[in-house]
Protein backbone atom coordinates (compact mmCIF):
# COMPACT_ATOMS: atom_id res chain seq x y z
CA UNK A 1 0.00 0.00 0.00
CA UNK A 2 1.32 3.14 -0.75
CA UNK A 3 1.29 6.35 1.46
CA UNK A 4 1.75 9.76 1.40
CA UNK A 5 5.18 9.78 1.16
CA UNK A 6 5.55 7.83 -2.28
CA UNK A 7 3.91 10.47 -3.46
CA UNK A 8 6.33 13.06 -1.78
CA UNK A 9 8.68 10.95 -3.44
CA UNK A 10 7.22 11.33 -7.36
CA UNK A 11 6.62 14.89 -6.53
CA UNK A 12 2.78 14.57 -6.42
CA UNK A 13 2.27 16.83 -3.99
CA UNK A 14 4.70 18.96 -2.11
CA UNK A 15 7.14 18.73 0.92
CA UNK A 16 10.07 21.35 1.76
CA UNK A 17 12.99 18.44 0.62
CA UNK A 18 16.43 19.05 2.06
CA UNK A 19 18.52 15.69 0.47
CA UNK A 20 17.94 13.29 -2.19
CA UNK A 21 19.98 11.15 -3.79
CA UNK A 22 19.40 7.73 -5.27
CA UNK A 23 18.14 5.87 -2.68
CA UNK A 24 16.68 8.15 -0.26
CA UNK A 25 14.74 11.25 0.22
CA UNK A 26 15.10 13.90 3.26
CA UNK A 27 12.01 16.85 3.60
CA UNK A 28 11.17 18.78 6.67
CA UNK A 29 8.38 17.30 8.93
CA UNK A 30 4.87 19.16 8.17
CA UNK A 31 4.27 19.02 11.98
CA UNK A 32 7.92 20.12 13.39
CA UNK A 33 8.56 18.64 17.08
CA UNK A 34 11.86 20.46 17.37
CA UNK A 35 13.42 23.40 15.96
CA UNK A 36 15.11 20.83 13.18
CA UNK A 37 12.58 17.88 12.51
CA UNK A 38 13.41 16.19 9.42
CA UNK A 39 12.01 13.10 8.12
CA UNK A 40 14.80 10.66 5.99
CA UNK A 41 12.91 7.98 4.03
CA UNK A 42 13.96 5.16 1.75
CA UNK A 43 12.90 5.65 -2.11
CA UNK A 44 11.84 1.70 -1.54
CA UNK A 45 8.57 1.45 -0.63
CA UNK A 46 9.55 -0.50 3.10
CA UNK A 47 6.41 -0.29 5.24
CA UNK A 48 7.90 -0.60 8.62
CA UNK A 49 11.14 -1.71 10.67
CA UNK A 50 9.98 -5.51 10.58
CA UNK A 51 9.66 -5.45 7.11
CA UNK A 52 13.21 -4.84 6.09
CA UNK A 53 15.89 -7.44 5.04
CA UNK A 54 19.55 -8.43 4.09
CA UNK A 55 18.74 -6.43 0.89
CA UNK A 56 17.93 -3.34 2.06
CA UNK A 57 21.10 -3.17 3.88
CA UNK A 58 22.66 -0.32 1.74
CA UNK A 59 19.49 1.89 1.88
CA UNK A 60 19.38 1.50 5.82
CA UNK A 61 22.81 2.44 6.14
CA UNK A 62 22.36 5.53 4.06
CA UNK A 63 19.75 6.51 6.22
CA UNK A 64 22.53 7.15 8.73
CA UNK A 65 24.93 8.93 6.63
CA UNK A 66 22.27 11.47 5.26
CA UNK A 67 21.31 11.60 8.86
CA UNK A 68 24.95 12.70 10.10
CA UNK A 69 25.09 15.10 6.81
CA UNK A 70 21.80 17.04 7.84
CA UNK A 71 23.32 17.35 11.32
CA UNK A 72 26.03 19.02 9.76
CA UNK A 73 24.30 21.07 7.52
CA UNK A 74 21.78 22.28 9.76
CA UNK A 75 24.16 23.13 12.55
CA UNK A 76 23.06 20.46 14.95
CA UNK A 77 25.72 17.97 15.23
CA UNK A 78 27.86 19.20 18.18
CA UNK A 79 25.08 19.60 20.86
CA UNK A 80 23.27 16.55 19.29
CA UNK A 81 20.08 15.34 17.95
CA UNK A 82 18.22 12.28 18.15
CA UNK A 83 17.58 9.35 15.76
CA UNK A 84 13.78 7.89 15.96
CA UNK A 85 12.15 5.16 13.85
CA UNK A 86 8.97 4.01 14.86
CA UNK A 87 7.09 0.75 14.45
CA UNK A 88 3.76 -0.19 14.26
CA UNK A 89 0.90 1.06 17.05
CA UNK A 90 3.30 0.59 20.17
CA UNK A 91 6.02 2.76 18.47
CA UNK A 92 3.41 5.22 17.30
CA UNK A 93 3.75 5.06 13.63
CA UNK A 94 1.28 7.30 11.44
CA UNK A 95 2.71 6.28 8.01
CA UNK A 96 3.62 2.92 6.84
CA UNK A 97 6.50 4.05 4.76
CA UNK A 98 9.31 3.32 7.09
CA UNK A 99 11.32 6.51 7.82
CA UNK A 100 13.82 8.31 10.43
CA UNK A 101 12.74 11.00 11.80
CA UNK A 102 16.13 13.55 12.85
CA UNK A 103 14.89 15.96 15.75
CA UNK A 104 17.51 19.10 17.08
CA UNK A 105 18.27 21.94 17.92
CA UNK A 106 16.84 22.20 21.46
CA UNK A 107 17.29 19.87 24.41
CA UNK A 108 14.99 17.01 23.10
CA UNK A 109 14.41 15.70 27.20
CA UNK A 110 14.43 11.96 28.20
CA UNK A 111 13.69 9.66 25.63
CA UNK A 112 10.85 8.72 26.70
CA UNK A 113 7.39 10.07 27.56
CA UNK A 114 6.19 9.01 31.11
CA UNK A 115 3.32 6.38 30.84
P1 LIG B 1 5.49 8.43 12.44
O1 LIG B 1 4.57 8.69 13.59
O2 LIG B 1 6.85 7.97 12.86
O3 LIG B 1 4.85 7.54 11.39
O4 LIG B 1 5.75 9.85 11.80
C1 LIG B 1 5.08 10.34 10.68
C2 LIG B 1 5.50 11.78 10.53
O5 LIG B 1 5.16 12.20 9.21
C3 LIG B 1 4.82 12.74 11.50
O6 LIG B 1 5.82 13.40 12.28
C4 LIG B 1 4.07 13.68 10.58
O7 LIG B 1 4.05 15.00 11.06
C5 LIG B 1 4.83 13.56 9.28
N1 LIG B 1 4.09 13.86 8.07
C6 LIG B 1 2.87 13.38 7.71
N2 LIG B 1 2.52 13.88 6.51
C7 LIG B 1 3.54 14.66 6.09
C8 LIG B 1 3.78 15.46 4.93
N3 LIG B 1 2.89 15.52 3.94
N4 LIG B 1 4.94 16.14 4.85
C9 LIG B 1 5.84 16.09 5.84
N5 LIG B 1 5.68 15.35 6.96
C10 LIG B 1 4.55 14.66 7.09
Amino acid sequence: MSTIFSKIIAREIPADIVYEDELVLAFRDIAPQAPVHILIIPKKEIPTANDVKAADEAVLGRLFTVAARIARDEGIAQNGYRLIVNCNEDGGQEVFHLHMHILGGRSLGPMLAKK
